[in-house]
């Protein structure tokens, strides 16, 4: 992408309303623009981050054997009605008539339309087990919508759903999730820690919140410290392994870790003090057995090996998106801007012109922009005139991992100079040492 033809408006100012460093950098960088209390529309970058988001989201749902599906935001208020939940969910929820005067609402989740799909359709235990999940927009009518998109209105969420025939199985479902989401939230270079979250009138221990440590987060948390350092499981982990998957989640639940609304004082007070970890956190995904909530009052059953009806035992997990790219960079910025990671960086490589005119600088710029683009790297080429200072500045705000600075002086003898964002560490070489360290 020539930084000339693209799209990102950048602010020189920093934005009054924005009261956290995540919400600032988003505005700065033209990541977002509010369009109406706690609406967004995602500008181009930060819409490349977003799908980066959801790549690695998608990926690894996929890989625990999930499936993905695409449910409207707009839900008939008949199916909530049968759930019990259309009076039950309060002023959280927009409910919109239409010219008929059917009530409709903007889903702020999925568990009564999925049920109803599945309902429809399996009919026999032996299509279980079954996870399907979508990433659609949801609508909460928050009362206190704000940092930007870590707690819009209108928000994107991935949400999963099981359905298994016993709870056993359902448990074991709930285990794949749990290993799926240690293993997005580290893609995206966080640590996450799953602590024991509020199960309401449900009860039982099966609903966990994924957390991360920020100052800035909503939640306050209570946590042994060694979660900090605990493995997280390999790309290699069988799913279907039913032992190997209760393993890592003993494994992960076995120290203290749970949020204000669960917290044990004297369980806490029961580890000794330097590891006790009292902090802030922000929930960036949240699962949950539920058993037959919601397939009892639905009539979502199937007929099992005994040739009987039977419930469906369900769990629903959730991942915020558009909550997690405000997350990343509350976990990784500086005084100068964003610090990507990598698997989530909006470019790979920006390549920034010292010099737009200059034979020697546009040539070389020209052959990174190529070669690296060709051999697949998302590469931002910044062939404007502004300043120097400008350029170093824009490309510090947003944060691509590697910058690739070309000017007159070592272009005449074909070297750049290749800075890491993260450490600021600079390097001279040639232009090909350049593109080799890319690939
Ligand atoms: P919170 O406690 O922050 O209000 P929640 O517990 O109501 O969140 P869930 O119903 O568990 O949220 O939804 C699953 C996920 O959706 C959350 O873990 C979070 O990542 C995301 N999410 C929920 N509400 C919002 C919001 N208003 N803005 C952005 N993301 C949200
Ligand atoms: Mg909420
Ligand atoms: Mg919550
Ligand atoms: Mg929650």
């Amino acid at each position: 992408m020539r930084l000339s033809r693209y799209f990102m408006p950048i602010l020189k100012e920093n934005p009054k309303e924005a009261e956290i460093v995540s919400h600032r950098l988003m505005l700065r960088a033209g990541m977002i623009r509010q369009q109406a209390q706690g609406i967004y529309s995602w500008l181009p970058l930060g819409k490349r981050v977003l799908d980066k988001v959801n790549r690695i989201i998608r990926e690894e749902q996929d890989r625990s054997g999930a499936i993905e599906l695409l449910m409207p935001t707009l839900q008939s208020a008949d199916l909530w009605q049968e759930s019990g939940r259309y009076d039950d969910y309060g002023k959280e929820m927009l409910r919109i008539k239409d010219r008929q005067d059917r009530p409709l609402l903007y889903g702020p989740t999925n568990e009564e339309m999925i049920t109803d799909i599945f309902r429809s359709y399996v009919k026999s235990y032996k299509s279980l087990p079954l996870n399907l999940y979508h990433i659609q927009l949801k609508f909460r009518d928050e009362i206190r919508p704000r940092f930007g998109t870590m707690r819009s209105r209108e928000f994107l969420m991935k949400d999963a759903y099981s359905f298994d025939l016993t709870r056993e199985d359902a448990i074991h479902s709930y285990n794949k999730m749990f290993v799926a989401y240690l293993r997005t939230f580290a893609r995206m270079g966080l640590r996450a820690i799953p602590m024991r979250a509020d199960t309401g009138p449900i009860g039982g221990n099966h609903s966990h919140e994924f957390i991360i440590l920020a100052e800035t987060g909503e939640s306050e948390v209570f946590s042994h410290k060694d979660f900090v350092n605990f493995a997280i499981p390999s790309a290699e982990t069988n799913f279907d392994d039913v032992a190997g998957l209760q393993a890592i989640f003993d494994k992960w639940t076995s120290l203290y870790a749970a949020t204000s609304e669960m917290h044990d004082e004297a369980a806490f007070d029961a580890i000794p003090e330097g590891d006790r970890l009292s902090a802030r956190g922000i929930e960036v995904g949240h699962i949950f057995y539920f058993g037959t909530k919601y397939s009892e009052p639905m009539g979502a059953r199937v007929q099992g090996p005994d040739g009987k009806e039977h419930l469906v035992h369900m769990g629903s997990y959730g991942i915020g998106p558009t909550r997690l790219v405000p997350a990343i960079i509350e976990a990784s910025h500086d005084e100068n801007g964003i610090i990507w990671p990598a698997s989530v960086a909006p470019f790979d490589v920006v390549v920034i012109n010292m010099k737009a005119g200059d034979e020697a600088c546009d040539g070389l710029c020209d052959r990174l922009y190529d070669g690296l683009g060709k051999a697949g790297k998302d590469v931002l080429y910044d062939d404007t005139d502004d300043r120097a200072g400008t350029k170093f500045a824009t490309a510090d705000l947003i944060g691509v991992p590697v910058q690739i600075i070309v000017g007159p002086r070592s272009a005449a003898n074909g070297e750049v100079e290749v800075k890491d964002r993260k450490t600021g560490a600079r390097e001279v070489m040639t232009l090909e040492a350049a593109m080799n360290k890319l690939l």
